[in-house]
């Protein structure tokens, strides 16, 4: 197994809580505040955690305050549903084309009416409507166990976030009916709306964004209980779309200048992952006019410089 060089490795901490400090003051941006529950956030709050495939975990700041995973969940949901259905079937549904678009722009591709990429919004409504069970119970507990064995430990839903976003989200209620129009998605569209709510309110903390980080990066293997959670064979195929779509419309210059596939929330969490090596995990709420962290972009930057984490480096 292989982690980061010993030198990096020994002088992280020191590394991690420099940078915590570098980046504190920094407080440009918004907190996200079209869900009305996510505008009571605490702006200065800001975690950074790394958790190596060997299962060393490094947090600094608020590492252990618990928000809504939101958009970072759409990775995991992508990676579920290409188990349920393997990849060629997945892709008459959802593409694997960035948008440059906002996240909840209500596009679809032109010819083949596919949402572009599931980590849109769009693209995540239709692979979360591909999520196997007989009735919606029985497809929330499959969420649910599966993200328990990435973050190894029970994880649970934020009601009034939850609830917040059913009250407010008619823009993706609009797509999802788009998308029944096209036959992208089946009829069940309340119930589909509710499991795409309800994966977006699943509560975390920053090390547990960089656990579940840390499991893409170890084959699918959760580093600290050992624990598979999804299939190996599936991992290239989300990792693929994370670096190509998962910061949003900023993809492109984030693989440019971080490297590393990632995604980022509204919530203003990120997580990236370094096959082989890391699992990163920032938080902090302020975004930029895109919907991501500022502190986190910056974070992930001066990380994949230090560690030369590019994928070209
Ligand atoms: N729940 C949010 C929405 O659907 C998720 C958005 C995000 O994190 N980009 O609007």
């Amino acid at each position: 197994m292989t982690s980061l060089p010993e030198n990096l490795l020994s002088t992280l901490p020191e590394f991690l809580t420099e940078l915590h400090q570098r980046y504190i003051d920094l407080d440009e941006g918004k907190v996200a505040n079209y869900i009305p529950e996510l505008a009571k956030v605490d702006p200065s709050l800001f975690a950074i955690c790394i958790v190596t495939v060997d299962g060393q975990v490094y947090p600094v700041g608020d590492w252990e305050h618990i928000f809504t995973i939101q958009s970072i969940s759409k990775v995991f949901m992508h990676g579920l549903a290409l188990e349920d259905h393997g990849r060629e079937f997945l892709l008459t549904k959802v593409g694997v084309e960035p948008t440059g678009d906002a996240f909840n722009a209500i596009i679809l591709d032109e010819a083949s009416k596919r949402p572009y990429n599931p980590m849109v919004n769009a693209g995540a409504i239709a692979t979360t409507s591909l999520i196997k069970g007989h009735n919606p119970t029985e497809r929330l507990n499959r969420m649910l166990e599966m993200f328990r064995r990435y973050i190894g430990h029970d994880i649970h839903i934020d009601m009034s976030v939850f609830t917040s976003e059913r009250t407010t989200g008619n823009r993706n209620r609009a797509m999802a009916y788009l998308m029944l129009n096209f036959g992208m998605i089946d009829q069940r569209v309340d119930e589909n709306l509710d499991l795409y709510f309800q994966q977006c309110s699943l509560m975390v903390n920053c090390q547990d964004l960089a656990v579940m980080a840390a499991t893409l990066a170890n084959h699918g293997i959760n580093p600290i209980t050992a624990e598979t959670a999804i299939s190996p064979g599936y991992i290239k195929d989300m990792l693929s779309v994370m670096y190509t779509c998962g910061m949003y419309n900023f993809a492109g210059e984030w693989a440019y200048r971080v490297g590393i596939p990632a995604k980022s929330g509204v919530c203003g969490g990120i997580i990236g992952v370094v096959p082989n090596q890391i699992g990163i995990g920032v938080f902090s709420p302020l975004l930029d006019f895109r919907g991501n962290s500022v502190r986190g972009v910056k974070v992930c930057e001066a990380l994949s410089d230090y560690l030369q984490l590019h994928l070209f480096e």
